[in-house]
């Protein structure tokens, strides 16, 4: 029995729900299919959820703004309207957006969220009406219903683990089961959403509350690459790799599959199958336990940017006992997470996303690291990227190491710091933003030869 998902791009129009029709039927054993709301469908659209955003904000912080509202209708329109469905669909659609976006607002992340999950919602009713309208047994499955629950943190939930059993009984149910992406309910019955491309992390729940034999993941590439094409053209494509080497390079960069998405297929040891909804032919690539490492030590680079670094030094921090935790108990207490801490002697760095930090709120972190650890120097670095070189046969591999760094001194590129963790199944660079893409593009030489620099 396989779980199968539907990224937006494949739901944009009644043409691509005609493919998803086509390859849903195509296998008796697709059982669940998890869908997204409408994504885009040329470069320049909107993604519904975009649209969605902009609507609750309006309607939060300005008053209604039906006209906003009706965007997204027409989304859902102008694909009822190109497969020729019934437009009861489409009033019922109206009635509820505009409810909700007339319902309370005194808990404006809720409401957002509520707003935002009704992208999926809404397309999971209107799909299910489009496969029952061919003639095939399929059903609109309420997260709720089903018993997806979630934590409470709007716009980042992760799922209760005692969803597993209550999705276990959808087992049972006849027919197509057509599941929502995107969000879950908290115990007092909330909507709350993932974080954003959160419909990966429910097919992934899904797979593992019914103990599916595979998640197949549908988006708009034929694999998943060994490293960004629009840094380095016509990538070796990946066929097959580990859950840990697709967390690190979803992680770092490669927007293909959710990071958070593996955990639950991976703890039910369920392998996952990404495949082109365009082009459902191509191989794809596949997400497995363990793989033969037959491709050399690397198997993807992956970089983002907008990263710093504060640099905190302190002589003889060495032997001060708790220096570590003091200085992380800090970004604690000031509400920040953090990537890595690569560390000294005498000092460590604490790489974060920069995203998290005003200009006020960096001054005050820096005083509050020198005065709280008396520390000799806390610096901050902006602008920094994070290069992943990623690969299970690292750990095998000697050398690997030398070989990127060779090949990133030989193409002038100031590595800024390096991180290996135990694991070994990454290694890390902190590079210069505006170096990032010359960088990749040297790493990928060497590991992958065949590609010249520019
Ligand atoms: N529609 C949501 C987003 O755009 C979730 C998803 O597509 O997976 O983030």
């Amino acid at each position: 029995m396989k779980v199968v998902k539907f990224g937006g791009s494949s739901l944009a129009s009644g043409a691509q729900l005609e493919k998803v029709f086509q390859i849903v039927t195509a296998d008796p054993a697709r059982k669940a299919v998890v869908v997204s709301a409408p994504g885009k469908r040329f470069s320049n659209d909107t993604k519904v959820t975009d649209l969605l955003i902009r609507c609750a904000e309006h309607y939060l912080q300005k008053g209604a703004a039906p006209e906003l509202a009706e965007t997204v209708i027409e989304r859902y329109a102008a694909i009822a309207r190109e497969l020729d469905l019934d437009i009861s669909i489409i009033e019922r659609i109206r009635s509820d957006l505009f409810a909700l976006l007339n319902s309370c607002k005194t808990n404006p992340d809720r409401y957002m969220d509520a707003v935002k999950a009704s992208g999926e919602d809404n397309n999971a009713k209107l799909i299910a009406a489009y496969f029952r309208r061919h003639g095939v047994k399929a059903e609109y499955v309420n997260p709720k219903e089903a018993g997806l629950f979630v934590t409470n943190e709007p716009g980042s939930a992760q799922v209760l683990p005692e969803s597993y059993d209550h999705l276990y009984r959808l087992r049972n149910r006849e027919g197509l089961i057509i599941f929502p992406g995107f969000f879950g309910y908290t115990k007092e019955h909330e909507i709350v959403t993932f974080s954003r491309s959160g419909s990966d992390i429910t097919g992934s729940i899904l797979a593992n509350g019914l103990k599916a034999d595979l998640y197949e993941n549908f988006t708009d590439v034929d694999a998943v690459y060994s490293v960004n094409p629009s840094i380095v053209p016509h990538p070796k494509e990946i066929n097959e790799l580990t859950y840990r080497e697709m967390r690190e390079l979803s992680y770092a960069g490669f927007s293909v599959f959710h990071d958070e998405a593996l955990i639950p297929a991976f703890r039910a040891g369920i392998p996952v199958q990404i495949k082109n909804t365009n082009n459902p032919d191509a191989k794809g690539t596949r997400v497995v336990s363990s793989r033969d490492n037959t491709n050399g030590p690397v198997i993807g680079i992956a970089s983002d940017t907008g990263f710093c670094s504060i640099y905190i030094s302190k002589y003889l921090m060495n032997r001060e006992i708790g220096f570590g935790r003091k200085a992380l108990h800090i970004l604690e207490e000031e509400g920040l997470t953090y990537e890595h801490v690569p560390s000294g002697i005498d000092d460590i760095t604490i790489i974060l996303r920069h995203n998290q930090m005003d200009s006020e709120l960096e001054q005050k972190l820096v005083t509050r690291l020198k005065q709280e650890l008396q520390a000799d120097e806390v610096t901050v670095r902006h602008n920094l990227a994070l290069i992943m070189v990623v690969g299970e046969a690292m750990r095998h591999n000697v050398g690997t190491t030398a070989r990127a760094s060779k090949a990133l001194s030989g193409a002038g590129v100031n590595i800024e710091m390096i991180n290996q963790g135990s694991s070994e199944v990454s290694m890390m660079f902190g590079v210069k933003e505006e170096q990032e893409k010359h960088a990749v593009r040297a790493l990928y030489d060497e590991f992958f030869a065949g590609v010249l620099l520019s």
